[in-house]
């Protein structure tokens, strides 16, 4: 089974109406939609590598050469996708009163003493990638790390031709480890 892209289109997009959002909801999953998705996504970004799979707003993973690396779709790059992409960006942390009464004002303010509000932005095109909200001190929390080979070789049962290169493991402490040295 199968949808119009453009019903998919408008459905992402949130135009679609109701009736035919409710259609497709209330049907089994098309067979296809994780390929039109990426068809969709990649039609509407400016760089030419292949998108592996989405990573949320803005953001991509993305084949590049021999690599697997975290895409903004502002064409700005992360790096492996197995390092926590949020160390390679702007991090604004609300962690005075001040800065947390301008989103939470009055009484609703957190304890900054106990709590603290992190934004993410992409170093690129400024545009806010994340929020997280955390006790103080909390480390940098790793939102997805996908395994892609397991998904494309089990779920779509295509798996990748290099698949055998990646080692599937969380390398950002490699990256904290580059921080040590410098
Ligand atoms: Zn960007």
């Amino acid at each position: 089974m199968s949808y119009e892209i453009n019903d998919l289109k408008e459905m992402f997009d949130g135009t679609l109406p109701w009736y035919k959002v409710k259609e497709i909801m209330s049907r089994p999953k098309d067979d296809d939609r994780f390929d039109k998705y990426i068809q969709i996504l990649q039609e509407r970004v400016s760089w030419p590598e292949r998108i592996l799979m989405p990573l949320g707003e803005h953001l991509y993973i993305v084949q590049k050469g021999g690599e697997r690396i975290v895409k903004c779709d502002c064409g700005h790059e992360f790096g492996d996708w197995r390092k926590n992409w949020k160390l390679e960006s702007l991090i604004y942390s609300r962690d005075d009163a001040k800065k947390l009464g301008e989103i939470y004002p009055g009484i609703r303010c957190p304890d900054p003493k106990l709590n603290e509000v992190r934004e993410y932005y992409c170093p690129g095109c400024a545009a806010l990638l994340k929020v997280e909200s955390v006790p103080v001190g909390y480390p940098i929390i790793f939102d997805a790390l996908p395994d892609i080979d397991a998904f494309y070789r089990e779920w779509l049962g295509r798996p990748l031709p290099d698949e055998k290169k990646f080692e599937f493991k969380d390398l950002s402490p490699e990256v904290t480890k580059g921080w040590g040295r410098e």
